[in-house]
């Protein structure tokens, strides 16, 4: 049935999971990405660019991440074990250098000169502007003026980094006006550019790329699994924001019915008034940011306001492979909320001595009620996206006093 559709190729040649995906972008920009379409197709089957990008991955992001059995928070839980894929040791803390990397050195193929994005929290800047300085591409960071005012780290980062940082200082001044002007002058010059897209989102062929770049996830741990336990887990959780970690883990498991897989959106304060992120659990399918896929939008089609403590999920679009794997039931989409998420966060700092990014916590907090409920024979692996040091400043400003004693 409807499941073998995780046999087939996704994307189809249109870049349509399903009904889902696809590109609904002016024409002069439908050139240009066909241009990238084809130069990724080539370089996905050149061994030598897939050997270089092995190699940096193993080199210079230090992989394979490491697979760490969470044997006191299992413990202390009393229910099914919890395992984590630590992506939070990769150089720069966090999955996203896994298809920076890609996206530079499919850039450095095509002889484009400069990188682009946007960027909201930094991550993504951070990730990009790391891969064009290894690669030797120069590289433009789109940022709200508001955003640069409360991610002054990695906006310093960035800077030392060698990117420029250019500041938007149209409508709210944050991600969303940042994306517009950085697609401005992506259109000025597409030739000397490549746009490199943060997550599985945006027009063909950013979610097949971005997922396939991310796929050595799922690969190592599916490795690493089997040889510590001798079987499948039972279970995967994931955070989702745009969706890249998760699908990043997720691919090489999809095939093995046995294993449930889960991903986590944030439900923020509350899913009853607004305050959250949960596209896929709340949202409907439209068309916005150039895909087809779950969407929270407005009756215009505008995209909705969203919120996370977690500024990495708060996306009112998600990959539209996530729609497709929601539809046919594969993956359970759920969600966690702030509260839960900052428990997470000290639970796992103070039980195994690991400070995660307050996106993951959203995955781990999934997990401990996941775990309360099952046997202790039942396992659990956690894809950990990143580390914290990013959110120590936010969570001791508004949460130190709740968690720390001596404050
Ligand atoms: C950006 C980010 C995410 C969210 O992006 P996805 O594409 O959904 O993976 C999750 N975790 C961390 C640590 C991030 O930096």
């Amino acid at each position: 049935m409807s499941r073998r559709l995780c046999d087939m190729p996704l994307p189809d040649e249109n870049g349509y999971f399903g009904e889902y995906g696809g590109s609904f972008i002016p024409e002069e920009l439908q050139q240009v990405m066909d241009e990238i379409t084809a130069a990724y197709l080539e370089i996905k089957n050149d061994p030598a660019f897939q050997e270089e990008l092995q190699s940096l991955y193993r080199h210079y992001v230090g992989r394979p991440s490491a697979l760490f059995h969470a044997r006191n928070l299992s413990r202390k839980i009393g229910g099914a074990q919890l395992y984590l894929k630590r992506e939070d040791l990769n150089h720069t803390g966090a999955h996203k250098i896994n298809h920076c990397l890609g996206e530079a050195l499919l850039a450095k193929r095509m002889g484009k000169k400069i990188l682009i994005a946007e960027t909201g929290a930094g991550q993504h800047g951070v990730a990009l502007a790391t891969a064009a300085a290894l690669v030797g591409l120069q590289c433009h960071i789109y940022m709200g003026v508001v955003d640069i005012a409360k991610e002054r780290p990695n906006v310093t980062r960035m800077q030392i980094l060698g990117a420029r940082v250019v500041p938007v200082t149209r409508g709210t001044q944050t991600l969303k006006d940042a994306v517009d002007a950085a697609f401005e002058a992506y259109l000025q010059d597409p030739v000397n550019q490549l746009y490199a897209i943060g997550s599985v989102v945006g027009p063909h062929p950013f979610p097949m790329m971005v997922r396939d770049f991310q796929q050595i996830v799922g690969q190592e741990a599916r490795a690493q699994f089997l040889e510590m336990t001798g079987r499948l887990p039972d279970n995967l959780v994931a955070c989702v924001g745009g969706g890249s970690n998760a699908i990043g883990l997720f691919t090489a498991f999809l095939n093995d019915e046995q294993v449930a897989i889960h991903g986590v959106e944030p439900s923020g304060r509350s899913l009853e008034d607004g305050q959250h992120a949960a596209t896929l659990s709340l949202g409907k399918p439209g068309v916005m940011h150039g895909f087809r896929s779950y969407m929270l939008q407005d009756d215009q089609g505008q995209p909705m306001p969203v919120y996370s403590v977690a500024s990495g999920l708060d996306y009112p679009g998600v990959g539209p492979q996530h729609s497709l794997l929601k539809d046919l039931k594969r993956v359970t989409y759920v969600t966690a909320g702030d509260r839960e998420t900052i428990d997470a966060f000290f639970e796992l700092s103070r039980v195994e001595g690991i400070i995660p990014a307050l996106e993951s916590c959203h995955a781990v907090a999934y997990a401990l009620r996941l775990a309360a409920q099952l046997p202790p024979e039942q396992t659990i692996l956690i894809n950990l996206s990143g580390r914290g040091d990013k959110d120590l400043d936010f969570v001791m400003e508004n949460y130190g006093k709740e968690y720390c004693q001596d404050i």
